[in-house]
């Protein structure tokens, strides 16, 4: 038997033990083992519960009555605790050889002797460390005492389940913690891989297969190399080598994911120390693939910022919006220096001449975060200017909110400058570089708008160059541009502040002014203009006289739109034209507006009826010789006997004639009753009268009047130099080749030419000299304010005297007054017409002797 149980009877106990047995069966075996060595022992082992600090009844609960058992479970430990608490408090065996005796148990007696024990021996189980486990005790039912044997029994079963006991603590503890340490490395959100000594990967975590892609069997066992760029590989092997040698590497590598692309890892590598030996290195990595991305492309913006030719700046959103911010470019557009621009208020480019339009817009745009294009004045450091096109825009964090100012500023001078050079030429004639048409128009449209009554008013000179055509055609274009480049100059340097010249058409300008406060300043304007126009050009060799026909309107109430003024004056332009050219010619209402109602039909055949039923008549009124009293000549004045409305008077149905084109009938009729009635008078009376007959324009322009003036004078037999014919200023000029020829033509046959209405369309007698006429009548206007005007004395004056230079025949018409007669006559006047001596008169009722006038 005492074999059976020698040592190699608790070898089969050390094989749970070793075998991470549950600890009962293995406590339950040492029991056993220890109850067959030591016969009739009762084994207990108690098991020490620190947290509660009692022992608690583990097992031998078999031998007891469970009153026993709940009594003893959850024992003290101290003195007289029993013999267990009294060895778990003393930490040494405790022998209890009669329990009904022993001081120990005192308080427990009844129940021992209920339980019929009768001694026990408790030795407590402590481990290596001197930690209390428990206390191991052998019951008996008769008072025993341990022998050597027994107590080394004892020993060796409570060294055996100190051992199981340690050594499942341990092994739990091994387990918490290596469970710890696992969930911390298999679920660590960055990649965890463990290489061997020699570089190869021994495992790795969930992370890192989910952010490679790989699978743990393709990454276990391989170099960490074959995950690597090359170019990063001695960098890499260098960081490993210094793990090795126990130091922490940080950097920040390239790997290859499965798909082959690139990650980012910001790696930490630490060596693997066990047993103060280097096994191998750990390794930590974070993706920071997004993170580079974002760097990277961070860079390449700031790059792109530094580079743009734009000028850039941010600005905080505070109020004063401060510059936190400027790329070069900003700093080369300004000439300011990074340290002089960031904490100035963005507006800092600004001068006193910024575009308050453009800064509300801004600033409004800025209130709602919204944003803005504006162009700008800026200045630059030195005090240059640039136009800038300005983008501004909100910067918005996460949450929406505005934290700054973006802007971006280009320099749009050139382009600027291009826009109003296109602007200009639209506007501008390139010849001249005068507004064209287009910006007249315009300017007289905004000056009409803006015109109020406490203004003057608004003059237009229409001014048309006469007979460019032809001198274009004739010189050639080149020097055609010359001219009116030189017409432009002459006009610009005439004008004062406010007026404004456009070259309208071709060879014609219009110039507005708002000033002349009269109608004689605006006539004094226009002669300024003609002779300015009519001062020789010299272009290359060519000399070159100019003329120009000026058309005159003036704002007044009958003008409504703009178009309306420019109407005006170009209609007086042609009427200029028509009185001859070189001259001015205002708007008048009643010249234009002939009543449009009037039935030229009916008209047309009234005339004809007149013709035909002789109600013309020819009147005479003498022309005096003012010394002698003598009449000299007469001049026929057409009268109009209407039966039904009595006498017609020229003056309304002349201008009629003209426009039904029956004047020239009418007109040859006149000229032919003229000159027989005055050749018949003459043979009647032995005189030698002159006869002076109005010749309207169109009579005068017709083909077939020089025929005409022949046959009336064979048919009338008078000398042709008794015939005077009498055309107006225009009429010579309206066509000026033309007229020059046929009053050469009319000269030839011996007829007088005279100027009628002198000094009503033009004032220079210049003119004159080349044309073969023979006689001026100064218009009855003159001879109306005569006497109480001298300016109108001192003109008639000095026409008297230029003509008389000319050689010229001088007649004043309209002589109503004595005092104007005298006045005429001391002036040098030749001959005297007018109410004064007589009224237009029947032939029969001509005197031929008047008052002569005393010197
Ligand atoms: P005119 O050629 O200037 O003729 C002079 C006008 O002055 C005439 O008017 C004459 O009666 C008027 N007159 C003469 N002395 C005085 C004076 O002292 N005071 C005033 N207030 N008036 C005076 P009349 O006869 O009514 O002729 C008007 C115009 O009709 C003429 O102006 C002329 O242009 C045109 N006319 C007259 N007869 C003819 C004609 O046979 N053929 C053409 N084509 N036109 C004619
Ligand atoms: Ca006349
Ligand atoms: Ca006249």
């Amino acid at each position: 038997m005492e074999k059976k149980y020698d040592d190699q009877d608790t070898s089969h106990i050390f094989n749970l033990i070793g075998q991470y047995t549950d600890l009962t069966l293995i406590l339950n075996a040492v029991s056993e083992w220890l109850e067959s060595r030591i016969p009739h022992a009762l084994v207990t082992i108690m098991l020490y519960s620190e947290q509660e600090q009692v022992l608690k009844l583990f097992s031998g609960q078999k031998h007891f009555s469970d009153q026993y058992c709940t009594t003893i479970d959850g024992l003290k430990i101290g003195p007289h605790q029993g013999t267990c608490g009294t060895a778990a408090f003393s930490r040494k065996l405790v022998v209890s050889s009669n329990l009904m005796e022993d001081p120990n148990w005192a308080s427990y007696r009844a129940l021992v002797d209920a339980e019929q024990l009768a001694s026990c021996w408790s030795a407590p189980i402590i481990s290596a460390t001197g930690i209390l486990y428990g206390t191991f005790a052998t019951y008996y039912r008769s008072s025993t005492i341990p022998t050597e044997a027994n107590i080394k029994l004892l020993q060796q079963a409570v060294a055996l389940v100190a051992l199981a006991i340690e050594l499942k603590d341990e092994r739990q503890k091994r387990l918490a913690m290596s469970e710890k340490y696992s969930s911390f490395y298999t679920y660590h959100p960055d990649i965890i891989f463990e290489l061997d000594m020699q570089g190869h990967i021994l495992n790795t975590n969930i992370a890192c297969c989910k952010i490679t892609g790989f699978s743990e069997e393709q990454i276990q066992g391989q170099h960490y190399c074959a995950f690597i760029p090359a170019e990063y590989h001695e960098m890499v092997n260098s960081a490993f080598e210094d793990a090795l040698q126990g130091k922490a590497q940080y950097y920040e590598i390239p790997i290859y994911n499965a798909s082959g692309e690139i990650l980012w890892l910001d790696l930490t590598n630490l060596p693997v120390i066990q047993n103060q030996k280097v096994t191998g290195v750990f390794g930590i990595g974070r993706d920071i693939t997004s993170r580079r991305k974002n760097k990277e492309n961070l860079r390449l913006l700031k790059r792109g910022v530094d580079a743009s030719p734009n000028g850039i700046f941010i600005t905080d959103a505070s109020e004063e919006m401060l510059m936190v911010y400027v790329n070069p470019a900003f700093l080369n557009l300004t000439g300011y220096t990074e340290q002089e621009v960031i904490g100035q208020s963005c507006n800092f480019l600004q001068g006193f001449d910024t575009d308050l339009e453009q800064i509300l817009l801004l600033k409004q745009a800025v209130i709602e975060r919204k944003e803005i294009q504006v162009t700008l004045k800026n200045y630059c450091k030195d005090g240059s200017w640039f136009w800038s096109r300005l983008t501004l825009g909100p910067v918005l964090d996460k949450e929406g909110k505005c934290t700054h100012f973006l802007g971006i500023q280009e320099d749009i001078t050139q382009q600027r400058i291009h826009e109003e050079y296109i602007e200009h030429q639209h506007s501008h004639d390139y010849l001249t570089g005068l507004p064209n048409q287009k910006a007249f128009e315009l300017f007289l449209e905004q000056s009409l708008e803006t015109q109020h009554d406490s203004l003057p008013p608004l003059t237009l000179f229409y001014i048309d160059l006469d007979d460019f055509k032809s001198l274009n055609d004739s010189l050639g274009h080149q020097v055609g541009d010359q001219i009116l480049k030189s017409v432009a100059e002459r006009l610009q340097n005439f004008l004062t502040e406010g007026d404004f010249l456009s070259r309208f058409a071709e060879d014609e300008f219009a110039l507005l002014m708002s000033g002349p406060p009269d109608q004689k300043s605006v006539i004094a304007v226009a002669e300024k203009i003609l002779d300015l126009l009519s001062q020789l050009f010299q272009v290359d060799h060519h000399q070159i006289h100019l003329s120009a026909s000026i058309g005159i309107g003036v704002n007044n109430a009958s003008i409504q739109r703009s178009s309306d003024l420019l109407y005006q004056s170009v209609w007086a332009m042609k009427e200029a034209k028509k009185q001859g050219r070189n001259t001015w010619q205002c708007y008048k209402e009643s010249h234009h507006n002939v009543s449009p109602e009037i039935d030229y039909a009916h008209l047309r055949l009234e005339l004809r009826e007149a013709i035909q039923k002789k109600q013309f008549n020819v009147f005479y009124q003498p022309l005096i010789h003012p010394s002698t009293g003598r009449v000299k000549g007469v001049e026929a004045l057409i009268r109009w006997c209407h039966p039904e409305r009595g006498y017609i008077f020229p003056d309304v149905f002349i201008p009629l004639a003209e426009r039904t084109g029956q004047i020239v009938a009418i007109g040859q009729w006149v000229l032919e009753k003229a000159c027989l009635d005055i050749a018949a008078w003459n043979q009647q009376h032995s005189t030698d009268l002159t006869v002076s007959v109005n010749i309207s324009p169109l009579q005068f322009g017709r083909t077939g009047f020089l025929e005409g003036l022949k046959h009336v004078l064979e048919l009338s037999q008078l000398p042709p130099e008794l015939l005077k014919i009498e055309i107006t200023e225009g009429v010579i000029i309206t066509g000026a080749e033309r007229t020059v020829e046929i009053l050469k033509s009319v000269r030839a046959l011996g007829v007088q030419v005279s100027i009628d209405d002198f000094g009503t369309g033009y004032s220079s007698l210049s003119y004159l000299r080349r044309l073969p006429i023979s006689q001026i009548k100064l218009d009855r206007s003159f001879i109306e304010e005569l006497t109480i005007n001298n300016q109108d004395a001192a003109i008639v004056q000095s026409i008297i005297n230029l003509a008389h230079q000319l050689n010229l025949e001088v007649v004043a018409e309209g002589v109503e007054t004595l005092k104007q007669a005298s006045l005429l006559y001391q002036q040098g006047c030749d001959l005297l017409q007018g109410y004064f001596y007589a009224k237009p008169a029947p032939i029969t009722d001509l005197k031929l002797i008047y008052t002569a006038l005393e010197n």
